[in-house]
């Protein structure tokens, strides 16, 4: 993708990778309204919604062609506000698919027309007789929950289906002297998203919000929002589906594929992704980053004197030591057996190594009534010039068994890799 011509647009225009949630690129509109932040603040913000959290998810809709939009927090002249952008595929570099997002600035907002917002109602659409009766069925008799809200009257909720009374648990009446950020865990904050989702045609990929029910619990929904033109009025029909319990199982599922199910620290895989990506970030921005390999000492015999359910409960402990004791940026992964390894972004060795050494001291100085003593031995490692991942754990594992060798629970640093060989020699 030239991104030359990128440049000469007024309109925000973002590049991203879509499997690392980077910004690969962004014009100058976009530079402005991104304000230096991050894209997670960008899409995680105060007034942001999606249809799905990770990138990736996009992409088969993407490639079928489908409408993609996110709403976005962004600053327009130093205020925090909405933005819809819609999402499609670009081709940009090697890294990956990436996704184009641009900002929907300046979409016409329908003037506001027409009376009290109580008076609009599904049922009083301007229609021939038999062509209000079908869409007042289909409204009445949907099974899908059904709102329909004003977003020029605060998100008023105007009228709502048997299916949505069901769903939520407000009688009719009530509903309707309700706002759609009374039942938004967004809360008022729903308002400017609402006012961007407004604005658009209709038709998109639904987005994903947490609405609160009447007896106070919370339910995972999609929100599939088209415009309708009441007497004149520009209102909202949004049709609700819920996605409560695909989310729980999606949760339990990725929580399976990357998570040690006994510690529920990260596994071997989640590691060896991330560290793909802290290397990538190492070769573009020079960031240094380093691993700690963990072995707990004479942990045979733990199982041997206590037996195994001691042993794993031990084990458990260690994970959650390890995870309470590490920065966020930090992932703690069970290697296997009794090793952890710790993949430490945006840290030399220096600094590893004090983590390092403050971890073994954490440790031997847990105590639990039930649970035995516990030491570690640690080899701490720091990636070097363009050694590959293997020569990197080697060192790392080397360092670990000096720790051993040397008595246990103790730290020791990896040598520096070998320098490369000169052909002069
Ligand atoms: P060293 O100080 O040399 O590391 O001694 P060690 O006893 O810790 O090392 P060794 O490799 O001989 O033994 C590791 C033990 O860890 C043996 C194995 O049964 C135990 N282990 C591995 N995975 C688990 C687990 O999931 N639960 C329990 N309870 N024990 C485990
Ligand atoms: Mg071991
Ligand atoms: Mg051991």
């Amino acid at each position: 993708m030239h991104t030359e011509i990128l440049n000469q647009l007024s309109t925000p225009v973002w590049i991203l990778a879509a499997e690392h949630h980077d910004i690969l690129f962004a014009n100058p509109a976009a530079r402005a309204m991104s304000d230096g932040r991050q894209l997670v603040e960008l899409r995680e913000g105060l007034y942001s919604a999606h249809a799905e959290q990770k990138l990736v998810s996009y992409l088969p809709s993407l490639y079928a062609n489908e409408h993609v939009i996110e709403v976005w927090t962004v600053f327009a002249q130093g205020i925090e506000t909405a933005l819809s952008c819609q999402l499609s595929l670009v081709e940009h570099g090697s890294q990956g698919p990436a996704i184009l997002v641009e900002g929907l600035i300046g979409a016409p907002v329908t003037p506001r027309i027409g009376s009290s917002p109580t008076e609009a109602r599904l049922c009083s659409m301007p229609v021939c007789g038999d062509e209000r009766s079908f869409y007042e069925r289909l409204f009445r008799t949907n099974s899908a929950p059904m709102l329909l809200i004003d977003p020029d009257h605060d998100g008023r909720i105007i009228d709502v289906n048997h299916a949505a009374t069901r769903f939520y648990g407000y009688p009719r009446e009530v509903f309707c002297t309700k706002h759609t950020w009374e039942i938004n865990a967004l809360g008022r904050d729903v308002l400017p998203v609402m006012q961007e989702v407004a604005k658009l045609p209709g038709g998109h990929r639904p987005l994903h919000f947490i609405h609160h029910m009447a007896d106070g619990t919370a339910r995972h929904v999609q929100t599939y929002a088209g415009p309708l033109v009441i007497d004149g009025r520009r209102l909202m029909l949004c049709i609700i589906h819920d996605i409560t319990e695909q989310k729980r199982l999606e949760e339990k599922l990725e929580k399976a594929a990357l998570r040690d199910a006994l510690t529920g620290a990260w596994n071997r895989r989640q590691f060896l992704h991330l560290l793909d990506y802290t290397h990538e970030q190492k070769l573009r921005y020079g960031h240094e980053y380093s691993v700690i390999f963990l072995d707990a000492d004479h942990f045979k015999a733990i199982n041997d004197q206590l037996g195994h359910d001691v042993g794993d409960a031990t084990l458990k402990m260690l994970a959650h030591t390890l995870e309470t004791r590490v920065r966020k940026a930090d992932t703690v992964c069970r290697w296997g057996g009794e090793e952890f390894v710790i993949l430490l972004p945006d840290t030399p060795l220096e600094c590893a190594h004090h983590l390092a050494e403050a971890l073994r001291e954490t440790i031997e100085q847990t105590t639990h009534p039930m649970l035995p003593k516990l030491t570690v031995s640690i080899g701490v490692a720091q990636h070097e010039g363009d050694e590959e991942t293997n020569a990197l754990f080697r060192r790392a594992d080397q360092a670990l068994y000096r720790a051993k060798a040397a008595g246990r629970n103790r730290v020791v640093a990896a040598t520096p890799a070998a320098e490369p060989r000169s052909d002069a020699a």
